[in-house]
């Protein structure tokens, strides 16, 4: 599988799933969804590794969209500041 900042792995999942970051995934975070609710009820983790929760916790890095192959994320969030970087998902064709 591949994802959208060009890394492969064999088993995605075991990974974490911050861009740029190549620890294994020991922690799950909830994604908020942009839309709110749209999957009605199924849960939208992120697999990541135990320093990117602490960051996601404290807002330094945020995550938007449907887990897995659909995230936005944009990490070095500050206050009053655009993110240092952002990562949009992949193109994607349909109604929405
Ligand atoms: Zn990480």
């Amino acid at each position: 599988m591949r994802t959208p900042w060009g890394r492969s792995h064999p088993h995605p999942d075991d990974w974490c799933q911050v861009p740029g970051c190549s620890r294994k995934a020991t922690r799950e975070y909830h994604v908020l969804y942009e839309c709110g609710g749209e999957d009605g009820g199924g849960e939208n983790l992120v697999r990541v590794c135990a320093t990117h929760l602490l960051i996601l916790r404290r807002g330094w890095v945020r995550v938007r969209g449907r887990a897995p192959g659909q995230l936005r994320w944009e990490l070095g969030v500050r206050k009053g500041r655009p993110p240092l970087q952002v990562f949009e998902p992949p193109a994607r064709r349909g109604p929405t």
